[in-house]
Parts: C-alpha cells; sequence; structure tokens
C-alpha cells in the first residue's frame, strides 16, 4: 500500500473488504471449529501494512489514523471477529506506542514493528485481580539497565503468536497496585508457559490462552508515562472505540443477513410486507443506536485529541465506559433479533444465513473486561462528575 495519507482511508477499508473477502470470511468457519489462530488472515493484514498503519510514515508507517483503523476493522468484522478482534487489540497496543513512546528506543521500536510487521498482544489483566485493569500485583524489577518481570496472565490474545506483549505491572515491588507501568515484552526476552487452553464459546480464532510470562529485557522499554496516563488518555478509549468498531461491523453482517432473508421472502409476495419486515424495521433501529453511539465515541475522541482538557474531564471517562457497556448489549440484541427474523436458516449452520457464530461470539464482548467492572468504575466517577 502507498504512503499516501490522501484517501488512506478509503484504501484501508478497500484492502480489509479485500482480506475479508478472499481470506478472512472463507476461513472463519474453520477458525472457529478448530478453535485456531487466524493465521493467512493475520498473514495478509501483514502484508497489507495493516499492521504498521498507525505508525508515522517517517517510521515506516501509513500515518493512518484511528478513524481509518477503526473502519478497516468493521470491514474484517463483518467476515470473521476473531481476525477482526486481533486486529483491533494489536491496533491498541500501537496506539499506545504511538502516543506515549517519547523516548528514542521507543521510536526505533515503532520503526522495527513498522519494518518487520510485527504482531503485538496485551496482558493487562491477571490471575487474583480478574478485569481490574488498573490494578497489578506483579511488579516491574529494575536493574541498572534492565528489567524482569514475571506475570501470571488469565488470558493472553493470541500470545503464542505475538511478537511482543504489553504487560501491565506495578511500578517496583514496593509500589501500590494501581501504581502501574506499561512495559513492551519483546518475543526473544520472554517465555511463556501455558497455563490454560484457549476453548470457549466465541472469539476461538483469538487463540487466548493463559500464561506464566516471564519476561527481561532493557528497561528503556518500560514506558515513562504512568499507566494512570495511558489509560485515561489512550488504552481505555481507543479499546473501547475499537471493540466497538468491531462489533459493529459484527452487527452488520447479522442486520445484512435479516435484511436478505426478508426481501427473498418479500420477492415471493410482491406488493405485500411480509411479516418479519415489522422485526426488521425494529432491527434498524438497534442497529442505528449502535452505530451512532460509536461514531459519536469517535467524534468525541477526536475532540479530546485537540483539547486536552475535553479528554481528562470525568465525563468523557464515563462516556468512554457507557460506550462498551452499551455497544456490548446492541451487539447481542441486533444478532438475537436477526436471528428471529431469520428463524431456522439463521440457527442453522451452513446456511447463507447462519447466525450461531456471530451470536457465540457477540457474547465474549460483554466479557472482555466485565460489563459490571466497568458500570462499577462509572458509579464512583459520577458520584464526584459535575459537569456533563
Ligand atoms: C475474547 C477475549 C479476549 C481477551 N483477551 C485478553 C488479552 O489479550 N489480555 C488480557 O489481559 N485480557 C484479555 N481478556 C480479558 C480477560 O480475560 C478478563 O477480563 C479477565 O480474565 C477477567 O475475567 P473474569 O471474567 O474471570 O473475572 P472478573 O473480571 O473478576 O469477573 C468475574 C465476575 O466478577 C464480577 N466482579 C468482580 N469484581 C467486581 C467488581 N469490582 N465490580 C463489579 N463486578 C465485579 C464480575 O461482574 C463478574 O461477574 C479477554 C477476554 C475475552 C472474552
Amino acid at each position: 500500500m502507498k504512503n499516501d495519507r490522501n484517501g488512506l482511508a478509503l484504501q484501508l477499508r478497500a484492502v480489509a473488504q479485500a482480506i475479508g473477502e478472499q481470506v478472512a470470511g472463507p476461513n472463519a468457519s474453520d477458525v472457529d471449529s478448530s478453535s485456531r489462530f487466524p493465521t493467512e488472515a493475520v498473514d495478509a493484514m501483514r502484508e497489507a501494512g495493516l499492521l504498521r498503519s498507525m505508525i508515522a510514515v517517517d517510521e515506516g508507517g501509513l500515518g493512518a489514523s484511528l478513524d481509518d483503523v477503526a473502519d478497516a476493522i468493521t470491514e474484517l468484522g463483518r467476515w470473521c471477529s476473531s481476525s477482526g478482534m486481533i486486529l483491533a487489540m494489536h491496533s491498541i497496543q500501537v496506539a499506545c506506542l504511538v502516543r506515549h513512546g517519547d523516548s528514542d528506543t521507543m521510536g526505533a521500536y515503532r520503526r522495527k514493528v513498522a519494518e518487520e510487521g510485527l504482531l503485538l498482544a496485551s496482558a493487562t489483566t491477571e490471575v487474583g485481580i480478574g478485569g481490574d485493569v488498573r490494578s497489578s500485583s506483579c511488579a516491574v524489577e529494575l536493574e541498572v539497565d534492565s528489567f524482569h518481570l514475571r506475570k501470571q496472565a488469565p488470558v493472553i490474545s493470541y500470545g503464542a503468536y505475538a511478537d511482543a506483549i504489553f504487560a501491565t505491572a506495578r511500578r517496583t515491588p514496593d509500589s501500590a497496585p494501581n501504581d502501574q507501568v506499561l512495559v513492551i515484552c519483546e518475543k526473544e526476552g520472554y517465555t511463556l508457559e501455558q497455563t490454560t487452553e484457549w476453548n470457549v464459546l466465541g472469539f476461538r480464532g483469538t487463540s487466548s490462552s493463559g500464561f506464566v510470562l516471564d519476561a527481561e529485557g532493557p528497561s528503556d522499554l518500560v514506558f515513562s508515562t504512568p499507566y494512570s496516563d495511558i489509560s485515561a488518555q489512550t488504552m481505555l478509549p481507543v479499546s473501547h472505540i475499537l471493540w466497538s468498531s468491531l462489533w459493529l461491523g459484527m452487527a452488520a453482517e447479522a442486520d445484512a443477513r435479516a435484511r436478505r432473508f426478508v426481501q427473498n421472502a418479500a420477492r415471493k409476495t410482491p406488493g405485500v410486507v411480509p411479516a418479519n419486515g415489522m422485526r426488521l424495521a425494529e432491527l434498524a433501529i438497534t442497529f442505528q443506536q449502535l452505530h451512532d453511539i460509536v461514531h459519536g465515541a469517535r467524534s468525541r475522541f477526536r475532540e479530546a485529541d485537540v483539547d486536552p482538557d475535553l479528554g481528562r474531564a470525568i465525563g468523557y471517562a464515563t462516556s468512554m465506559n457507557s460506550l462498551k457497556v452499551a455497544a456490548s448489549g446492541l451487539l447481542v440484541e441486533v444478532i438475537q433479533k436477526a436471528l428471529l427474523i431469520c428463524g431456522m436458516a439463521g440457527y442453522a449452520n451452513g446456511s447463507p444465513f447462519s447466525l450461531g457464530r456471530l451470536l457465540r461470539d457477540a457474547y465474549g464482548a460483554q466479557l472482555m473486561v466485565n460489563n459490571d467492572r466497568i458500570n462499577a468504575n462509572n458509579a464512583q466517577l459520577l458520584l464526584v462528575q459535575r459537569e456533563r
């Protein structure tokens, strides 16, 4: 792909569409049934430049914006939720590296990611702590110019296939649980001891087994910006935007299948609106809600990028949390509505209207950082929020 900012959004979307149609989509069923990493789709993404798209042009990337990448992820989500989720999770780490990696070492690492097409994973949750990602029990041990970190990670998506894992940990062994840093653990510096199998309901291609991560590396690969800032400014809003952009693509596919189903029925009885046409109208409302909250959040993120005060406001944090809770619920609603419309044709595996895999994948959205935890966090924030 050309390093041409003009029309980049369209190019990325077209590339994602082509990868979806030619690679990710045709393999999605096998990826799901075998619970296997979608190697061919990730190779195609790497080849097409999607893995380096958010890195600046002068560092070897394409200079894509969050919106550009979000659109590409939405497109991929229509074909293979797991492939789209892998691109989303990788891009979240790239966004942290781009927005907070301000040292020469981090700049060199970005160039390496771009040049070698590295795939970045994350270990933010921890055994014993669950989905409370703003708390760590493991700690970074710093020597003069190197670090050591040992983390029991319940889930590291595509951990066995990644080239680096971005892990959270306490700043030092004496630090409080919420005094965290983000550490880039490079593959050549870590061992992974697998502790759990990934045999789950949905997102089966993300290959998200549990591991004990034992990592060493240069101390320059510990971000100097505190994780509290990285989380508030980037990790949390970007995660929720890219995840929900993926869910929008999954919902769009369910909506399209339901629409085709009703349109097929309508062709058989010209001049009569099929009975499930009303359900399609209801589905359109739910889909519109999902679409609009995702695009509303993307617009707020753009505004916060030029107005840091907005990004620091409590209302911004609660809105980004609300996005995740609402979008993950609406996704399931859309697919359930599509299933009622398509009936047995949606319930059956292998039909052009099958919705089983999409629905199984959709249920993971509410758990990847449990919605209860996010609501509990918002409940605390709302106690002190003045502005809206
Ligand atoms: C597809 C997928 C991919 C993932 N990939 C990764 C990854 O790559 N890296 C990573 O680090 N993590 C990843 N996760 C997230 C991670 O697996 C979970 O968030 C984490 O393991 C916690 O899981 P849990 O649901 O068992 O625990 P908890 O978060 O503890 O939730 C269990 C239950 O406890 C309740 N609960 C506990 N404490 C509270 C509280 N304070 N407030 C409200 N409710 C509470 C919850 O409501 C829930 O009912 C992924 C998850 C999924 C689904």
